[in-house]
């Protein structure tokens, strides 16, 4: 069955990724449909007249809504809108990131492989509710901060985030975490990080909401740990991970550094499911340094694409890529400069189609 795929190639470096990577999927032929709705400064440069929001018109939300799926490049700014509505529009609440060791790929560990683990990172919640203000503001509350016991608007001239974990958003991300374990062919483990020790009202429940969900997955074992010690242990045992679950601010930061223990951002690929929507994007930014280049490593956003080709349910077709994708890997010819290659994004896509 024919399946639609709205594209979002992003700014700046971005899309050198993306337009290899729809290219050569549509050269598999299986059957995908590629929509473009327009955002950002093509939107402006369509509708001056328009007010404010013009950098996602309703054109664009329509062509997203009658589409199966969308993969995103990745954003600066003016495409911003349209991420934010596939991310709180859409409510797609787990990101899930995986970390998986290629032979040949640049990681700085001696003994990189055996890594295969997923960082599955709480999307909507979290420090990232965008709520913050003047301490003066906190007046009115006379909070009084646990540690440092007095008024936190006292402390002076300053600024205030919000960190919001709910019990709803918890156990629906945790919950997902746990069946992503059950069906992953992997060791069959969930690792919560959070800082409950500092943290006991916000970690603290997403602590023991984890805890309480674990007792529904007997058959999947549970751990947790604080999150600075789990940051240690990714980087010096990453092979003993599966699925980790976090909150939102620690899943954006420690999935970048997972990145780095494969040598690169450029191989960090993640999917964001919702409970009836999923859409799919590198991990990285939009690596504005070397835009234009035509060097950026196309592999987070090709495995992106296969994780999408996956939710699309053609699986058959995702584990040809990926096997394809590590055979350029170990043969290490074609690897872009990220990963200590000489090739361009042209080059190692060219390989990779070859290697098809
Ligand atoms: P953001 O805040 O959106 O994450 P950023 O500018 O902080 O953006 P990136 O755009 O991810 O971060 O870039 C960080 C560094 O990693 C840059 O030097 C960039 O060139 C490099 N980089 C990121 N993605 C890739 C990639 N796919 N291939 C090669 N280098 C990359």
């Amino acid at each position: 069955m024919s399946k639609t795929i709205a594209v979002i190639e992003g700014d700046d470096a971005a899309p050198e990724a993306v337009r290899p990577v729809v290219g050569l999927l549509d050269s598999l032929q299986l059957g995908l449909t590629w929509v473009y709705p327009e955002v950002g400064e093509a939107a402006e440069a369509a509708r001056p007249s328009d007010a404010a929001g013009s950098t996602f018109p309703d054109s664009a939300r329509a062509v997203i809504d009658a589409a199966d799926t969308t993969l995103f490049g990745s954003t600066s700014g003016k495409s911003g809108a349209a991420l934010g509505y596939l991310r709180w529009g859409k409510e797609t609440f787990a990101n899930v990131r995986p970390c998986r060791y290629l032979p040949g790929c640049a990681s700085p560990l001696r003994h990189p492989e055996g890594i295969d683990f997923v960082i599955v990172r709480e999307n909507l919640e979290d420090l990232y509710v965008g709520a913050e203000g003047p301490l003066a503001d906190l007046a009115a509350l006379n909070l009084v901060g646990r540690t440092i016991r007095k008024p936190v608007h006292e402390l002076g001239d300053g600024r205030y985030a919000i960190k919001a974990i709910t019990r709803e958003g918890t156990e629906r991300v945790v919950s997902f975490a746990f069946d992503l374990a059950a069906k992953r062919d992997g060791k069959r483990k969930l690792t919560c990080a959070t800082k409950h020790n500092m943290l006991r009202g916000t970690d603290g429940l997403f602590l023991n909401v984890a805890r309480e969900i674990a007792a529904d997955y007997p058959d999947i074992e549970f751990e947790s740990f604080i999150v600075d010690d789990f940051a240690c242990r990714m980087i010096r045992e990453p092979e003993r991970f599966d699925v980790v679950v976090m909150p939102n601010q620690y899943g954006d930061i420690l999935s970048d550094a997972a990145g780095g223990l494969l040598g690169s951002l450029g191989l960090a690929a993640s999917g964001c499911f919702g409970s009836d929507y999923a859409y799919f994007e590198p991990a990285h930014g939009t690596a504005p340094d070397i835009a234009g280049s035509n060097i950026i490593n196309p592999t987070a956003t090709i495995l992106s694409a296969t994780m999408m080709l996956d939710y699309l349910g053609l699986e058959t077709a995702a584990a040809r890529i990926e096997d394809a994708l590590a055979r350029v890997y170990a043969d290490g010819s074609a690897l872009t400069p990220d990963q200590g290659g000489t090739a361009t994004t042209t080059e190692f896509c060219a390989a990779l189609a070859q290697a098809l």
